[in-house]
C-alpha cells in the first residue's frame, strides 16, 4: 500500500531552465484526462511549469500566461489547456464560463489558482506545489491524488532536479 512518502516527490530547481526540463520530463508520462493543478504565489513559477510541460508534449506555439484570456489551448502530442483561475472568485464562475469542460478529457489540463476550486476540487488529480520567489531556488512537490497519477511520480524521480 502507498504510503503517505511514496505520495510525494520533492525536487528543487536552480532556475527557470530546470524548471522547464523538470516539467517536459513530467509531460513524457502525460495520457489523456490528466490534470495537473499548479499551485504557488504569484511569480512562484506557475507558468514557466507549464512552459516547459507543453514543450514536453511538443507543443510549438509559445504558451503564454493565461491570466487575461483564462485559457489556452495549445495542440501536442495531446492537446494541452492551460487555465488561470485568478481572476475567478469561485469554481461556480468557472464551471458557468464553460472553462472545465468534457473536451478536456482528450488532452491535459493545467489550472493555475486551482484553489479557487474550493469544494469542487477534483479528487484525482497531480498536485503541483512550488515555493520560492525571485531568482531563489525553487522546491517543487509533486503529491498524486488518485491511482491514474501515480505515474507522473517516478517521472519526477527520475527527471528530478539540478
Ligand atoms: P507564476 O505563473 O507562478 O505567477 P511565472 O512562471 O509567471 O510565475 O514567473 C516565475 C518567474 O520566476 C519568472 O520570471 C522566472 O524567470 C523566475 N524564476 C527564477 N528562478 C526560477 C525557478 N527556479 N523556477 C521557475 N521560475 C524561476
Ligand atoms: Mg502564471
Amino acid at each position: 500500500m502507498a504510503t503517505e512518502a511514496d505520495a510525494a516527490v520533492q525536487v528543487v530547481t536552480g532556475s527557470p531552465e530546470a524548471t522547464r526540463a523538470f516539467a517536459a520530463s513530467l509531460a513524457r508520462v502525460a495520457e489523456p484526462g490528466d490534470l495537473l493543478c499548479l499551485w504557488g504565489d504569484l511569480g512562484a513559477g506557475k507558468t514557466v511549469f507549464a512552459k516547459g510541460f507543453g514543450a514536453g508534449l511538443g507543443v510549438r506555439d509559445t504558451i503564454l500566461s493565461p491570466s487575461f484570456v483564462l485559457m489556452g489551448e495549445y495542440a501536442g502530442r495531446l492537446p494541452l489547456f492551460h487555465i488561470d483561475l485568478y481572476r475567478l472568485a469561485t469554481a461556480t464562475e468557472a464551471f458557468d464560463g464553460g472553462l472545465l469542460d468534457d473536451r478536456q478529457a482528450s488532452g491535459v489540463v493545467l489550472i493555475e489558482w486551482p484553489d479557487r476550486l474550493a469544494d469542487e476540487m477534483p479528487p484525482d488529480r497531480l498536485d503541483v506545489r512550488i515555493d520560492g520567489g525571485g531568482d531563489e531556488p525553487r522546491a517543487i512537490a509533486v503529491v498524486a491524488h488518485g491511482r491514474a497519477h501515480q505515474r507522473y511520480l517516478a517521472a519526477a524521480r527520475d527527471g528530478g532536479a539540478t
